[in-house]
């Protein structure tokens, strides 16, 4: 079965996300009431194009006369200003008009690149999403987020630019590793701690049973963690409120990410383990949870902080530099109980300290 969600934007644009196993139809089908067949650009995950490029080129070709093709190299490094460059130089040396659409295919590296590339030549070429991690099927192929990492930090160059449609072709996962599945599940699993807490049962349920296999099942999950995405990004398009909620465990994670070093550990490892600390604060405030919830799955995350990251409070100084601290304060996404969340001020490291405690106590 494949499930449709449609995203309004304002009362002038929306657009519509496709969730299901092969695809190709639909694809060529929204192309022929949009576009012009005469050209069309796709941006290409390298090791996608390795693994699909016969699916790619046959599905694009069956409507576009001629498919200009660059292919990203593999790895959050190619979210670079050099490659956003090699890509709109690419675009406009080969003739594109403001009409001619690029599809971006891949994981959230490519997506994040072709649409900010996208979002710029020629001030904004129509940009259609081909997610093809899990990741990038529930989360970043959704919300018009683009962009580019800087010296300074991750994602501080890009622009918000909306797709005209996103089509997340189930098909690709077959071939997605064990741990790019893992590091999608995060994020699959933080939907169920912010707003719908049967997830947590359901994707327990799957691992256990089909493990991490493109199923039916997996499609509706998929499809409910991408309407969860929608819900709260429809409310705050462009980040003023409750988007926020989405940056549940993320606080915590970027200081992992980022005191261990780019690549030591993945985002969705390190997501998972500032969700538990998120929730260990929650409880410290009052909240009545606790990360069993979690358990399950703990697993699948064989996080070693101290190792990661031998001194506590580089994490905590890492905390206070983060994009998202405002007014001095650190705004931890909590729960007030499962499926309710609210931004917290934190003013007292006291609490940041005790949650990281709990945190390297439950990954040593
Ligand atoms: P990614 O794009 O690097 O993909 C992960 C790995 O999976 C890569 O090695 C890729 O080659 C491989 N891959 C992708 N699809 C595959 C398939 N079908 N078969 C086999 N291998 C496949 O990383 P990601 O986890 O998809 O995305 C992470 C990026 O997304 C980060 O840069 C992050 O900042 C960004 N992000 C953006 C938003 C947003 O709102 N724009 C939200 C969350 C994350």
């Amino acid at each position: 079965m494949s499930h449709t969600i449609d995203v309004p934007i304002s009362y002038q644009q929306d657009y519509r996300i496709h969730i299901g196993n092969n695809l190709w139809d639909q694809i060529t089908e929204f192309c022929a009431g949009r576009y012009s067949p005469r050209r069309a650009f796709a941006v290409v995950d390298e090791k996608v194009y390795r693994l699909h490029a016969d699916r790619i080129s046959a599905g694009l070709n069956s409507y576009f006369d001629q498919v200009g093709t660059y292919v990203v190299p593999e790895g959050e490094k190619s979210k670079s200003s050099t490659q956003w460059q090699q890509v709109v130089d690419f675009v406009l040396e080969q003739g594109a008009e403001r009409g001619t659409p690029l599809f971006a295919v891949g994981g959230g590296v490519t997506g994040d690149l072709a649409g900010f590339a996208a979002s710029s030549a020629l001030r904004g070429l129509p940009l259609v999403h081909l997610p093809t991690s899990l990741l990038a099927m529930v989360d970043s192929s959704i919300g018009g987020k683009t962009g580019i990492n800087h010296k300074v930090g991750k994602n501080l160059v890009g622009a918000f630019y909306q797709p005209d449609a996103v089509f997340a072709d189930t098909r690709f996962l077959e071939t997605l590793e064990k741990q790019e599945w893992i590091n999608g599940l995060s994020e699959i699993l933080k939907y169920g701690a912010i707003h719908s807490p049967e997830i947590f049962e359901t994707a327990s349920e799957l691992v256990s049973g089909a493990g991490f296999q493109p199923t039916e099942k997996w499609t509706d999950l998929i499809a409910q963690s991408a309407s969860i995405k929608v819900e709260i990004v429809e409310e705050d398009t462009l980040e003023a409120g409750v988007r926020a909620f989405l940056n549940f465990g993320h606080t915590f994670a970027h200081a992992i990410e980022k005191e261990a070093g780019y690549g030591k550990i993945s985002h969705g490892q390190a997501v998972f383990a500032g969700m538990i600390a998120a929730v260990y604060a929650s409880t410290q405030l009052g909240a009545h949870i606790n990360s069993t919830r979690f358990e399950t799955f703990k697993p699948l995350y064989p996080i070693k902080l101290y190792e990661l990251v031998p001194q506590m409070d580089k994490l905590i100084r890492a905390m206070k530099t983060d994009k998202k601290v405002k007014d001095g304060n650190i705004r931890l996404i909590l729960l007030d109980e499962w499926g309710s969340p609210y931004i917290y001020p934190c003013e007292d490291t006291g609490l940041i300290e005790a949650a990281w405690s709990f945190a390297y106590k439950q990954f040593s």
